[in-house]
């Protein structure tokens, strides 16, 4: 299922650059979308209701939790996660090790 982009960023209102966040090792598809400038990496961090969209306007992560694949996501969420309250890490690569410092 794909995720609904918003059109509009709901912090400053403007959706000229809204890209989605990859997280963890990025997939071939994942990366090819980070190059053309669909998509930024997000880091190696997992976390219960994550954003997935970043608008690169002024820097703000957001999701829309009214969009069906958004639902979705969130009930498998639930499922990973459990009652797990924790963070939980991916296995480091690159990316996420050089946004995980820059922390
Ligand atoms: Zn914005």
């Amino acid at each position: 299922m794909r995720f609904r982009k918003p059109t509009t960023c709901p912090k400053c209102g403007r959706g000229s650059d809204i890209r989605f966040i990859v997280r963890g090792l990025p997939s071939e598809d994942g990366w090819k979308m980070i190059e053309s400038n669909e998509a930024v990496a997000g880091g190696c961090l997992m976390f219960e209701k994550m954003p997935m969209w970043r608008c690169v306007v002024c820097g703000c992560d957001f999701s829309d939790e009214s969009d069906p694949a958004v639902i979705e996501h969130r009930r498998l969420e639930r499922r990973l996660f459990g009652d797990m309250s924790a963070p939980l890490l991916l296995p480091s690569d690159p990316v996420c090790t050089s946004s995980c410092r820059s922390k």
